[in-house]
């Protein structure tokens, strides 16, 4: 054993390896002390190996699934090593060899591998959010991206330059990486995978035969670097399922530019898919989603991950997000029938995958039974929008399946097919009279209980059955005795404490048709239930259809729900360059606030090409923040097609969305946060367009005053003057109020306070106009900091801003700062040792007098700088 032991092991390479005995999975060595203290279970010995006892634990097969989902979520791979041929095909294995029958060992095999990526089991899997799997190949400087969702089937190719691959990874977000060997790219947790697998043709090549077509053209135009990522996506896929690969749709290309941008800091600082703690609460998508099924808040989290760029297509959206809203009632009765409808995608999945159960089959005969009920409703619904049209049509034309299903399979199928019982009464004679064979046979075992009583006496005598002995006749110990004699009919088999087991030819006939039958009827079941898979299989792009038309309605309804509840708008999409929101709301701090009884104050934003960048100015704690990230929050929604949470609002399409934070916010990060907080900003110099949007929250703040307000002071410029694109700016230095003197597309703006009877008193409110003054320490008092503290820090304060009134400030100068393009064509002026070596140079020595000479050799040691000490 310990020889296909090791040899599995050696195969198994970095993944866990679960050896199957009997009905447990068990795990040795290292692998059992790693899995015994992530899941708290027992570690103990068997055997040993070199002298040593070696470790031990396991899992029941029967559990094993939580088992599983909970070392993947520690980061684990585990390789699954089956027993591949029963004992007693082992047995015959051995005959044949020559191998004494005490030596033969079962075979094993590693039938598949799990890992984070490649899961389509329900109760691994998180139902509202996608799984991706993400492959990643270079070709000649570009980066192809090929993701997939195993547990649907989903697949889209496409690529970017490296440098933006963090960004693309960031809006895919895909549990598993797979990347060619030694490509130093990707996340640090990459997989590494042979480079020839990733070969562009090779990929083609892959990809024709999993859809069984001779060219690609009908899916779309891929590069070859997509195709080479395509290839070693499929190469993976077929590593880690030994041969058997998951569902895999026809592939999707997107275009680079096709999406709304948004990069990976962006992405985090906006919370959309997860909170900055990690959990859904308190993320955008968290305070959106009201889908009722899994599907549909999957759709949801990909839309708000990758907005739209087209009008046509967002307004398509909107239109259906409208008629839901319009329709209350059927709203609600459409939402009712989603939510019974079971998630067709993965139960699909599973099938293909050929880890299906007759439950799975259920699943999708009930499900598609019920689209096409939908189908028949929505049909005759007035006034329907074009996307509605479109996705009705997706919903039907499964009726020759759907019957087929509904007459072989009982009402609810088991989750196991081993066991048979799933295939319905009626549908096949030979199977219906197996089954009446064994049930005439089981009626015949209990009839001969009570006929053995009588015959016996022993009002005790039972009929058993188990695993080992088959049926049995038990009596008690006392009563055994007239059984054993030689003519009892009977035959003895076991004696237990108390108890005495026998057979009788009878029985023995009886159980051998039982055990005959019932074999019979389960070969007959396991055949059918072949026959329905490939029937579903040669359907599942139907169906895989059919389930993203009703994820759509879903997101739909669930959105025109959410904007019931709050009043939501519809905004109206233009294609300039101008943002206007009315009495806009920040929905995450709005119902976080509503839980605590208290109101949040509503306010407008008003950019436009004259007017795009709002310096917004105020104590801290006034709502800054809040107000930035509620207008970047209502574009997102806006250009995913969502209504958005204000009472009107037109938005000019955004291409890009920058969102950045100052340091200071992020120091739980632990990397050189100000280093961050400028690699940042510099990306959005680089990367931002007059189209884009983009909300700065205190940067600069990550250093010394100078440092930060200089820093500042030049980003804005730049982003007024060179980038010119729409832009909010909260910051904490008044100094920066100066800018308006100069940029004519800059206003000012502050969150309104007042101080009311010595208590600092947050409005919430914009205003127009720059901040009086900062009330930090009216901020600090508000926050609890001891009162001799805040009283010596207003003494400190006001000698400070004596000597601000005396100097003019930090700022003094400022205001006559030539623009930053100016600044920077400017040449650096010289310094004091240039100049009096200018000065020497020009001197015409001839024509001084001595007296001359000595004032000036003055006067140049005058201007010499004082040496530091
Ligand atoms: P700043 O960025 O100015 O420091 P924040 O935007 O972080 O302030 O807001 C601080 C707190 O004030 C928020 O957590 C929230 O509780 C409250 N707040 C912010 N904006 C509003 C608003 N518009 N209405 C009501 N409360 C608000």
């Amino acid at each position: 054993m310990m020889a296909q032991y090791l040899a599995l092991r050696e195969e198994a390479g970095d993944a866990l390896l679960f050896y199957r005995m009997g009905d447990f999975f068990e795990l040795f060595f290292e692998d059992a002390r790693t899995a015994a203290q992530i899941l708290d279970i027992a570690l103990t010995t068997r055997g040993e190996h070199g002298g040593a006892p070696i470790p031990m634990c396991g899992v029941p097969v029967h559990s094993a699934e939580g088992y599983l989902a909970r070392l993947i979520k520690a980061g684990c791979r585990v390789a699954i090593a089956e027993q591949v041929e029963t004992p007693d095909e082992a047995k015959a294995r051995a005959k044949r060899e020559g191998t004494p029958s005490s030596k033969v060992l079962v075979g094993r095999a590693i039938v598949r591998l799990v890992t984070a990526g490649t899961l389509t089991e329900e109760a691994l899997l998180e139902p509202r959010r996608a799984n991706v799997l993400v492959a990643l190949a270079e070709l000649r400087g570009t980066v192809g991206i090929a993701a997939v969702d195993v547990s649907t089937g989903a697949m889209v190719l496409e690529e970017c330059a490296p440098d933006q691959l963090g960004a693309a990874l960031a809006r895919l977000s895909p549990s598993e990486v797979v990347v060619p060997e030694d490509w130093p790219h990707g996340p640090d947790e990459r997989i590494s995978r042979p480079r020839n697998s990733f070969a562009s043709d090779a990929g083609a090549e892959r990809l024709k035969a999993v859809h069984g077509v001779a060219t690609l053209d009908a899916f779309g135009d891929f590069s070859r670097a997509m195709l080479g990522a395509a290839g070693g996506l499929i190469a993976y896929l077929d590593h880690v399922g030994r041969g058997r690969l998951p569902l895999l749709l026809p592939p999707v290309a997107r275009a680079a530019e096709a999406g709304m941008a948004m990069d990976a800091a962006t992405r985090a600082s906006l919370e959309i898919l997860e909170s900055t703690t990690g959990g859904r609460a308190g993320s955008l998508i968290g305070a959106v989603d009201r889908c009722v099924t899994g599907a549909g808040s999957r759709r949801l989290a990909e839309d708000l991950s990758a907005p739209l760029l087209d009008v046509a297509q967002i307004e398509a959206r909107l239109a259906l997000v409208q008629f839901w809203r319009d329709r209350p009632i059927e709203r609600a009765q459409l939402r009712e029938a989603l939510r019974a409808i079971p998630d067709l995608g993965r139960a699909l999945g599973r099938v293909v995958a050929g880890r299906g159960s007759p439950r799975d089959l259920g699943q999708l005969r009930d499900g598609l039974s019920e689209a096409m009920r939908l189908h028949h409703w929505l049909s005759g619904a007035p006034d329907r929008p074009a996307l509605l049209d479109a996705v009705l049509a997706k919903l039907t034309g499964h009726g020759a399946l759907t019957d087929w299903l509904s007459r072989a399979l009982v009402p609810s199928p088991p989750t196991e097919r081993s066991g048979g019982g799933f295939i319905a009464d009626g549908y096949d004679a030979a199977l219906d009279e197996l089954r009446a064979t064994s049930g005439d046979a089981r009626r015949a075992i209990a009839a001969m209980e009570a006929r053995y009583r009588d015959e016996t006496g022993i009002a005790t005598l039972k009929i058993r059955h188990n695993g080992v002995l088959g049926y049995f006749i038990e009596v008690g110990a006392r009563y055994a005795d007239a059984l054993m004699a030689p003519d009892s009919g009977f035959t003895h088999r076991q004696t237990m404490a108390g108890a005495v087991r026998f057979n009788s030819l009878k029985l023995h006939e009886e159980a051998a048709r039982i055990a005959e039958a019932g074999g019979h009827a389960l070969a007959a079941e396991e055949a059918h239930f072949e026959e329905l898979v490939a029937a579903v299989v040669a359907a599942r792009h139907a169906i895989a259809a059919t389930a993203a038309a009703l994820a759509r309605i879903d997101v739909a309804a669930g959105n025109a729900e959410r904007a019931s509840e709050s009043d939501w708008c519809r905004p109206e999409i233009a294609e300039d360059a101008g943002l206007s929101i009315t009495a806009g709301r920040h929905l995450v701090v709005e119902a976080a606030l509503a839980k605590a009884g208290e109101r949040f104050v509503a306010n407008d934003c008003q950019l436009a090409e004259a007017n795009r960048l709002w310096l917004i100015g105020g104590p801290n704690m006034g709502g800054k923040s809040t107000f930035l990230r509620q207008n970047a929050l209502i574009v997102l929604l806006a250009q995913a097609g969502c209504f958005v949470p204000s009472s009107a609002a037109r938005i000019g399409l955004v291409d890009r969305l920058f969102s950045r934070v100052g340091a200071a916010d992020n120091l739980a990060r632990g990397r050189s946060t100000f280093m961050v907080e400028m690699v940042e900003t510099a990306a959005i110099l680089a990367q931002a367009t007059s189209r884009s949007f983009v909300i700065l929250d205190e940067v600069g703040r990550g250093t010394s005053t100078y440092d930060g307000l200089a820093l500042a002071w030049a980003v804005a410029e730049a982003v007024h003057s060179t980038i010119r694109c729409r832009c909010l700016f909260a910051t904490h230095y008044h100094e920066l109020a100066r800018l308006a003197e100069t940029c004519e597309a800059l206003s000012l703006h502050h969150v309104r306070a007042r101080e009311w009877q010595g208590d600092l008193v947050l409005l919430h409110e914009l205003a127009d106009g720059p901040a009086d003054r900062s009330y930090g320490l009216a901020v600090a008092r508000l926050a609890g900091v001891p009162a001799p503290v805040v009283a010596r820090a207003k003494a400190v304060l006001e000698k400070l801003e004596a000597t601000r009134t005396a100097t003019g400030g930090i700022a003094a100068g400022l205001g006559d700062l030539p623009l930053f393009a100016a600044l920077a064509a400017e040449p650096t002026p010289a310094s004091p040792e240039q100049q009096l070596a200018e000065a020497l140079r020009d001197a015409d020595l001839d024509a001084l007098t001595p007296r001359e000479a000595l004032d000036l050799l003055y006067e140049w040691k005058r201007a010499l700088p004082k040496p530091k000490h």
